[in-house]
């Protein structure tokens, strides 16, 4: 490194918050002590309490995110054993719309581009309730589905999905390859994130891609999570928050080369990555896959002072959201929220919104309702409160649904109702 290389690293390293941890990165095993944000002490995002728990103890984890500064690996200390997350998953993908749409379009796609056939084999990460696979069985493509979470599994093969009850490591792809089921195209949606080991998991891959395949996985993307405040997306579940910078490095540690990227709209912008092995000459690495590299370090992705500018932008995005309801409350007026994903409950219990200012929240998964959320113990009720009650302001919460939340929504205008959302800044929709 250059001198003025190494004193703009000392003097970032000085700007932003140090705590060190007995924790190690990740990936690299680095030293974990540089904080990329501090959101507090929050409960697990997925832990919904039915009424009889409300008067117990509820436990509240450390929400604080690092940087390693080795391999620029953002990531949560890690505490939670994810036995405990994933056994009784409550997200069901099919009660998205524009997700069921998103799969079917990706089929379409990936079947087209790579010639799957009716002898290819496709392999699904976290493969959830089947929303995506059912799509290749469909075209008569033979699909297995890896997924942890037994109830979830269980509406999967209620879809013709083929599904094993287990997490994927470097033990599960060896015993899938010895029985034949090694993969043409291996797909991980929303799964990298939130894998503990993430050395076993990406080993896991290369074991059981066929000479010649590819994997192409979806995540959130880090440099769209710092420039839109999107501070909520990040919860006890997700372990790690990737740059293609980082993710291009542990997969290369693997054997896998980042052939190409696509940038997508998901969940606030996400990256599809395409990986094949290393030495596949037939995949040549894109220029989109290049640019994306050069703009990620163009952005600072390797200087610590980026990373440490987050936290004021996330304080004051808070101070927005408060702002907002305080007024709204003074005012008289009514505040419902809609929907009850992960990352609502990260925005309220770091805002310390509660019924106070948010009465009730709906959504179209049954296995909410009658339910609270984890540390607000805001109400959970089925769509239809909304009419039966008119709110003046609806709060979104899945703020990445925004358009098909409002459209079906639309007529809570009919009292003059509102929608509200928090994320990237506050912002009413009359
Ligand atoms: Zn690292």
């Amino acid at each position: 490194m250059s001198k003025t290389g190494q004193t703009k690293v000392a003097e970032t390293a000085i700007a932003m918050a140090l705590r060190p941890t007995t924790s190690r990165c990740l990936f690299c095993d680095g030293e974990l002590s540089n904080v990329f944000v501090d959101l507090g002490m929050s409960p697990l995002c997925e832990s919904f309490l039915p009424e009889s728990e409300l008067n117990k103890m509820e436990p509240f984890y450390p929400l604080v995110v690092y940087v390693c500064p080795k391999c620029w690996l953002v990531q949560l200390e890690k505490f939670v054993s994810p036995a405990e997350i994933f056994t009784e998953y409550a997200y069901f993908s099919s009660y998205s719309d524009s997700w069921v749409e998103h799969g079917r379009n990706y089929t379409e796609m990936v079947i087209d581009r790579f010639g799957l056939t009716t002898d290819s084999h496709v392999v699904e990460l976290a493969s959830n309730d089947g929303y995506l696979l059912q799509h290749f069985v469909s075209r008569g493509v033979p699909v297995l589905g890896v997924e942890p979470a037994a109830n979830v599994a269980k509406a999967a093969e209620e879809k013709n999905v083929p599904t094993l009850v287990e997490f994927f490591g470097k033990e599960c792809a060896t015993k899938l390859v010895a029985e034949g089921k090694a993969a043409d195209l291996i797909i991980g949606n929303n799964v990298l994130a939130q894998v503990p080991g993430i050395n076993d998991f990406v080993g896991g891959i290369a074991i059981l891609l066929k000479q010649g395949g590819v994997v192409t996985i979806e995540f959130p993307h880090l440099l769209r999570l710092m420039a839109e405040n999107q501070f909520d997306t990040i919860y006890h579940e997700h372990f790690s928050y990737f740059s293609f910078l980082s993710s291009t490095a542990i997969f290369k540690a693997h054997g896998l080369r980042l052939f190409d990227v696509e940038e997508l709209p998901t969940h606030g912008g996400s990256l599809r990555i395409y990986a094949c092995h290393d030495e596949d000459s037939t995949l040549p690495t894109t220029e989109r896959a290049r640019e994306l590299l050069a703009r990620e370090e163009a952005e600072g992705f390797r200087d610590l002072g980026r990373y440490g500018a987050f936290q004021e932008q996330v304080d004051a995005t808070k101070r927005g959201i408060l702002e907002f309801l305080i007024q709204a409350r003074r005012e008289g007026k009514s505040v419902a929220g809609y929907g009850a994903p992960g990352k609502g409950n990260t925005l309220l219990n770091y805002c310390g919104i509660r019924t106070d200012f948010i009465e009730y929240t709906v959504d179209r998964n049954p296995y909410k309702h009658g339910r609270y959320l984890p540390g607000t113990h805001i109400p959970i009720f089925a769509p239809d409160r909304i009419a039966e009650t008119k709110p003046d302001y609806l709060f979104i919460l899945p703020w990445n649904l925004k358009d098909e939340i409002m459209k079906q929504n639309a007529f809570i205008r009919e009292w003059g109702g509102q929608f509200v959302v928090p994320i990237p800044e506050l912002r009413v929709y009359p």
